[in-house]
């Protein structure tokens, strides 16, 4: 008989997962999304200038070749259209159950019980198995400068962008100078009478070589054998040889270094400007915003760059350490809280532990998967399966397929948890990769606790991650009962 699967989420991975159990004729499943629409972050992202800088043909699913894209970086509209169209051509939208939060997830009697909230309607559920499909950049992170409740014009993280407030003729703060930041500051420059970008930390600026496909590319995408799977193989193949070894510590960064001073110098004349837009940090340590418009943009009359620190807001606008700023509009750029990974849900495992209290030292799962005592449970795009080079998508799939052979594993033994050994090596892998990128190195970014260690990304190449997500689970799994001993909490590292 089929395993009970509880997917948390309709972003790209719980769509994923939904999809290769529907194809694999798994149909006792539901997914569960709290919001009234699918995409996850593609549907919450819709500020203007919203979209990816991985190229079109690699964001998407392998297996859904999408041949209609009309730019070679797709727009927020387009991948989520292309969500929607994945969502019914494979029938998993029936399985969604829209504005239902899930809270609670408690593996209990070698069983999960999921307590959902759709409004005030609480219900608990049991499933054989539980797949979390949240995401790492879900819950946005609003600035904890003082005084933004007495601000007395409109603010929002650009997460949650308040369509309704027209920005024409507006004087607007735009806090945060990161990859949402640079997308979305070009666009209300043009409408603002004035804009002011307050930047904490200058980030690494690379081209965006976008472009529209014209009617002859687009037909050629559609109709020449192999063209899609070729250029598509090409665009993976560069991202891996190129940009991961780019990431690194030492000389095989310099080029990426170089590309993005020629950038600057090319885009920004003013030196004084410059100066201000110059990182003093390796590149890579922070996200590389890759943008074309950004610069341009902060070369306008209308818009200023801030670098003195923000002391607080106030009811009319913004103070910083050399004066105040009267806006009417504050645009929170400033990011997601991306350590905490599954919280505010409450996840208990075996003999009642809490996820919570198992990552209090850092979020941490085999291959971003699995987590010691909490058997039945696959996370998608969890701890360390982040990158900064390549396709989170290829990743994602890299994930479904690990848990599908887990599915046919436990199928016959009954719930399976990752096997000490198998972590404890897999701890080993990831520190001793780890110290060779420059993650680790003198800046703060979404990628790392307080503390330092890196929680988000996967240091190796992504060919590696396929082929350790594929070998077959039963070396690295095995079955459990419910009176077994706990694993320790953390591990001396
Ligand atoms: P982010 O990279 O975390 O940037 C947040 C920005 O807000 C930073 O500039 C940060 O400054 C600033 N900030 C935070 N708190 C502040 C405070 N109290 N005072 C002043 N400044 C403050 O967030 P994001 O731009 O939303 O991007 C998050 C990630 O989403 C990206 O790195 C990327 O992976 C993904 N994303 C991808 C795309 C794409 O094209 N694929 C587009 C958008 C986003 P500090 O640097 O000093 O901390």
């Amino acid at each position: 008989m089929s395993p009970s699967v509880a997917i948390i989420g309709a972003g790209f991975g719980g769509l994923c997962m939904a999809i290769r159990l529907e194809r694999a004729g798994i149909h006792s499943y539901t997914v569960y999304e709290k919001a009234d629409g699918l995409g996850g972050t593609w549907r919450d992202n819709s500020y203007p200038g919203a979209g990816c800088d991985i190229p079109s043909h690699l964001y998407s699913y392998s297996f859904e070749k999408y041949t209609s894209w009309t730019r070679r970086f797709p727009e927020q509209p387009e991948i989520l259209s292309y969500l929607e169209h994945c969502a019914d051509k494979y029938r998993v939208r029936e399985k969604i159950r829209f504005r239902t939060e899930v809270r609670r997830a408690v593996f209990d009697d070698g069983a999960w019980q999921v307590t959902s909230y759709a409004g005030d309607e609480e219900r608990t559920e049991t499933y054989d198995v539980v797949v979390m499909g949240v995401g790492q950049l879900n819950r946005p992170r609003l600035p904890d400068i003082p005084g933004m409740a007495d601000f007395e014009g409109v603010s929002f993280h650009s997460a949650r962008w308040d369509h309704d407030h027209d920005l024409t003729g507006r004087r607007v703060a735009v806090i945060g100078s990161g990859s949402s930041a640079a997308q979305l500051i070009p666009r209300v420059a043009e409408q603002a009478e004035h804009l002011y970008v307050f930047q904490r930390t200058p980030n690494w600026v690379i081209p965006k070589p976008d472009a529209e496909f014209g009617p002859l590319a687009r037909l050629a995408f559609r109709f020449v054998p192999g063209l899609q799977r070729v250029y598509r193989e090409w665009i993976y193949r560069y991202a891996e040889g190129t940009l991961h070894p780019a990431l690194a510590q030492g000389w095989s960064a310099e080029p990426l270094r170089k590309r993005a001073l020629e950038h600057l110098h090319s885009q920004v004349p003013d030196p004084e400007l410059r100066a201000k837009l110059t990182p003093g940090y390796p590149p890579g340590c922070k996200r590389i915003v890759i943008d074309s418009s950004f610069y341009p943009a902060l070369t306008r009359d209308d818009v200023e760059v801030v670098t003195d620190g923000i002391v607080r807001i106030t009811a009319k606008g913004v103070e910083t350490t050399e004066g105040p700023y009267a806006v009417d509009t504050i645009v929170c750029a400033t990011g997601f809280k991306s350590t905490e990974f599954l919280a505010p849900m409450e996840v208990r495992g075996r003999g009642g532990r809490s996820l919570e209290e198992q990552w209090a030292d850092g979020a941490e799962a085999y291959l971003g998967i699995s987590v010691p005592n909490f058997p039945n449970m696959f996370l998608l795009y969890g701890p360390n399966t982040n990158l900064g080079h390549n396709s989170i998508v290829f990743m994602i799939e890299c994930q479904v397929a690990h848990v599908m052979s887990c599915l046919a594993y436990l199928s016959g033994s009954g719930p399976i948890e990752v096997r000490p050994e198998a972590m404890a090596a897999w701890r080993r892998r990831l520190d001793a990769a780890m110290a060779r990128m420059v993650w680790g190195g003198d800046c703060q970014s979404w990628y790392k606790t307080a503390e330092g260690r890196v929680t988000n990304n996967w240091p190796g190449p992504t060919t590696l991650y396929r082929r350790l997500t594929a070998r077959p689970p039963f070396r690295a799994y095995r079955p459990v009962s419910a009176g077994e001993a706990l694993e320790p909490v953390g591990v001396a590292r």
